[in-house]
């Protein structure tokens, strides 16, 4: 038999319903590797012995009817998992042990997931490299001083280096597609209102949503199908007909219009971006499919809307850290000297910029200027997509402008790092899903991905149309294990 750790989530799946493996044996395998990995810092904080009981106790009383059967999976540190510590890559959540568990955890533990650690992340989930973590920087498994992406970033990182079989991330952004991008997996945003925002760590609550990050499709509908539910315990929550996203993969794609936004062709984007975006159009139309150049205007605002919106619900979600209900608590002589002190010592760089940038943006006299304004663009951008939809299934783009660049590069350059997310932002602002998965490499040998962006609940057509351009591009990463000890 290969290797455990070689065994994508779905085979592993197999094969403890097989009985050929057990789930102990899995859940140390993985383990035993992680273990063996902590150069790479994709953990910030270990369940492993706690793991390894819950799978003695499956392989005890094993229910195969579930979708996870004692599978091993680590998560990212910003969903609330009851008693086991979550920071959000926080010093001010350094201590902070959450009474209750986040739906689409919970979600996971019905369907006999285990859970084996919470993984590291930008602070609350802002960035694009995992630099701005409380807990430090990650490593990309692709090379040594490479960012895996953020603000996933251990997600990416641990499954890149098979640390887990499967993770889930959260995208505010970009931050499950990017970091996918950056280390040659499969990640997926789905529609807003499709996975539940309750117990996780809120950044931008009307563009937050959590999705699986795989190492192929396959896996990447299983899991959709175990954490997307509706939950009336979040008021944004969609109460529609989910899919059997597993069952009715299929990469038939004959028929299907497929369309490419010419403003995505940005200025000083890599040849091998490019390229790549071609190899993807040549695939779609040797397989019956058809490319369509569609408009969509509005994409130069995106950015710009994104960096006035987000920090502006960030400004407002960040207020409930205050030293007093949760976590990190500095001295003070009276309590606004408290709050002052622990939201100056318990917040980094990013997160504050973030504050600042939002209280500004929503401050009277500047409110209609800049936040009411953005809400307007905001519309414009989903408008866009609704027109292009009138004539094509589902749009293609690349994933990122550029491969993974190197730790510390851009960490004094916010606007450069901000620029990462431009094919994937204004995604968020439509509540449109996305996937992005492997296509190529860069010159360095880096990995690039490909984004396939669908209507509003459309997670099955961008899902089948993902599986058939997977199939077809033969891609494979070249990780030669450097960081094991
Ligand atoms: N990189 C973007 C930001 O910093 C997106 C982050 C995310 O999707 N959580 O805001």
């Amino acid at each position: 038999m290969s290797n455990i750790i070689d065994l994508k989530l779905f085979e592993l799946v197999e094969k403890i319903k097989k009985k050929e493996i057990s789930s102990n044996e899995v859940t140390k395998a993985f383990i035993d590797r992680s273990q063996k990995s902590k150069k790479l810092n994709s953990y910030i904080t270990e369940n492993f012995e706690n793991a390894l009981q819950k799978a003695k106790q499956f392989d005890e009383k094993p229910d195969f009817n579930k979708k996870l059967p004692g599978i091993p999976l680590a998560v990212k540190d910003l969903f609330c998992t009851k008693n086991i510590r979550t920071t959000a890559g926080s010093k001010i959540l350094e201590n902070f042990f959450p009474t209750y568990e986040s739906t689409v955890t919970q979600n996971i533990l019905d369907e006999g997931g285990i859970i084996i650690g919470k993984l590291n992340c930008d602070e609350f989930a802002m960035g694009s490299s995992n630099e701005t973590s409380f807990f430090g920087n990650v490593q990309n498994p692709i090379s040594e001083n490479l960012v895996p992406g953020g603000s996933s970033g251990g997600s990416s990182s641990a499954l890149a280096a098979k640390l887990t079989p499967a993770t889930i991330g959260t995208d505010t952004g970009g931050s499950i597609r990017q970091p996918a991008s950056f280390t040659g997996t499969v990640g997926l945003k789905p529609t807003y209102g499709s996975c539940s925002r309750y117990g996780i760590v809120a950044f931008a609550s009307s563009l937050d949503q959590a999705g699986p990050m795989t190492q192929n499709v396959k896996d990447s509908a299983l899991m959709l199908e175990v954490i997307s539910s509706y939950d009336n315990k979040d008021s944004t929550s969609v109460d529609f007909k989910r899919g059997q996203y597993l069952k009715d993969l299929n990469e038939n794609i004959k028929g299907k219009k497929i369309g490419i936004p010419k403003q995505y062709r940005v200025d000083g984007m890599p040849k091998e971006i490019d390229e790549l975006w071609k190899k993807g159009m040549k695939i779609i139309e040797d397989n019956g499919g058809e490319i369509i150049e569609i408009n969509l205007p509005n994409t130069n605002y995106a950015l710009p809307t994104y960096y006035i919106v987000a920090p502006a619900e960030a400004s407002s979600n960040l207020a409930r850290y205050d030293g007093v209900k949760y976590g990190f608590r500095s001295k003070g002589k009276n309590l606004i000297d408290m709050y002052e002190k622990t939201r100056s010592e318990g917040f980094g760089d990013e997160v504050k910029r973030r504050i600042m940038i939002g209280t500004y943006v929503l401050s009277s006299g500047y409110y209609d200027a800049y936040y009411l304004k953005a809400q307007k663009v905001r519309r414009l951008i989903k408008n866009d997509f609704d027109q292009a939809y009138k004539k094509v299934d589902a749009i293609l783009t690349p994933s990122t402008p550029s491969s993974a660049f190197k730790i510390g590069e851009k960490t004094n350059d916010p606007v450069s790092m901000y620029l990462n997310d431009i094919f994937t932002v204004p995604i968020n602002l439509a509540g449109l899903p996305a996937i992005s998965i492997p296509a190529g490499h860069d010159k360095s040998g880096y990995p690039l991905g490909l984004q396939v962006i669908g209507k509003a609940f459309d997670e099955q057509n961008i899902l089948n149309i993902a599986y058939s351009i997977e199939k077809n591009i033969n891609f494979k990463n070249n990780i030669n294990d450097w960081w094991i000890n």
